[in-house]
């Protein structure tokens, strides 16, 4: 029998629609997915070869469980310089993405703590929240307010069980964004009332409007903040899982129990590599970024002809958050339209009970499969 613990928690949503399309794909079923957040481009070639030196300079070894120091300070560095926070290379520890976050839960939540996030929200926090033992308080988003979260409601939240709040910007699965002065209400709320925030910044640099704000830039908030972030979504470098946690050093060093006891340490090679997927030349990421807008602005151009389906134009990330009409929950018009109209979308109520009545469609695939892939949306949507 697998734990309690395990019993409660469902399996990935997004992670599920993957092997499930890629179940279908292996079948021969031409299947158009918009289901994950992947950048379909191949890593930036000056970062593969740093890999390739890597390994053939014999870089195979087990690295400081923290990360090799040249990563840490890439890491410290750019965020200082882009984002203005004050973190040195002694505040970062190197660990795959999720990791992160997946660790941070397990270092801070006790059973019984209560931790709020926006509903909307990416599917895997809910369940690092109650694998540590702790309960989502979920704060609705609306789609009117291009899901902002309401700094009123959030204060509103808060009990004396209350750990941590977790924000996400630009937003996995709605694309939006938490202005500026709405980010400066929530960390106000937080040091009044000396709760951490978990900060997931994974999609900050694919930003189309403006420029990114991290909460721990505020003064006072980088004592109170656990940015998380990497380079899978900004690098195109998913599947080489290199991430980051940048807090206070007592933080980094309660988190690195974990990581010591755990994966020990990130890859070596990819460490090096990420050297200079960060410090290297950034064109490839700026091409990337203004591909995606170009995507961005056809999706929402062919997804806006379908009747019956609104939808925001969001700010950053790479995925639109339709809301549709048709009267039936999102797992079953997901199920319909991977079945009958083979396009894998992730329904809406993966993302908390606020996404029932919406789908996610990532557009980070190619044009002619965006084309393709909406247009059979279309078809199904009107035979519904
Ligand atoms: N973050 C991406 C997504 O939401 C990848 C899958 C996952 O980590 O959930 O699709």
């Amino acid at each position: 029998m697998v734990s309690k613990r395990l019993q409660e928690i469902p399996a990935s949503g997004t992670i599920a629609i993957s092997n499930l399309v890629s179940q279908m794909k292996s079948e021969g079923i031409d299947i158009v997915s918009f289901s994950m957040g992947e950048p379909d481009f191949t890593t930036p070639a000056n970062v593969i070869d740093a890999c390739c030196d890597s390994l053939r300079s014999g870089n195979t070894h087990y690295t400081p469980s923290m990360g090799i120091p040249a990563l840490r300070k890439a890491v410290a560095d750019v965020t200082r310089e882009t984002n203005g926070v004050p973190c040195q290379a002694s505040n970062v520890l190197i660990t795959p993405c999720k990791q992160a976050i997946f660790l941070t839960a397990l270092a801070y939540i006790d059973p019984g703590d209560e931790v709020i996030l926006a509903d909307p929200s990416w599917v895997s926090y809910e369940a690092c929240i109650r694998l540590a033992g702790g309960m989502p308080v979920y704060i609705p988003t609306k789609f009117e307010e291009k899901f902002v979260i309401d700094p009123a409601l959030i204060e509103a939240a808060i009990t004396p069980r209350t750990k941590m709040i977790i924000l996400n910007t630009p937003s996995n699965p709605t694309g939006g964004i938490i202005p500026r002065d709405v980010l400066k209400q929530i960390a106000d709320i937080a040091i009044r009332n000396g709760i951490k925030v978990m900060s997931d910044e994974i999609y900050e640099s694919i930003i189309y409007e403006g420029k990114h704000t991290s909460i721990a830039s505020f003064p006072g908030m980088f004592e109170n903040t656990i940015i998380v972030s990497g380079l899978s979504k900004s690098h195109a470098m998913t599947g080489w899982r290199l991430g980051w946690a940048i807090a206070p050093e007592e933080d980094i060093k309660a988190i690195n129990k974990l990581q010591s006891h755990s994966i020990s340490c990130a890859v070596s090679f990819v460490q090096d590599a990420s050297v200079e997927a960060i410090t290297g030349p950034q064109d490839a990421r700026d091409a990337m970024v203004a591909e995606f807008r170009k995507r961005r602005d056809l999706a929402l151009d062919l997804i806006s002809e379908i009747p019956g389906i609104q939808c925001n134009v969001p700010d950053g990330a790479f995925y639109i958050f339709p809301k549709y009409d048709a009267d039936l929950p999102s797992a079953k018009l997901a199920e319909i339209l991977l079945k009958e109209g083979h396009v894998a979308v992730t329904p809406g109520s993966a993302f908390g009970p606020s996404g029932e009545g919406f789908f996610r469609l990532s557009y980070a695939t190619s044009e002619e499969q965006i084309r393709e892939g909406i247009s059979r949306i279309k078809k199904v949507m009107s035979q519904l």
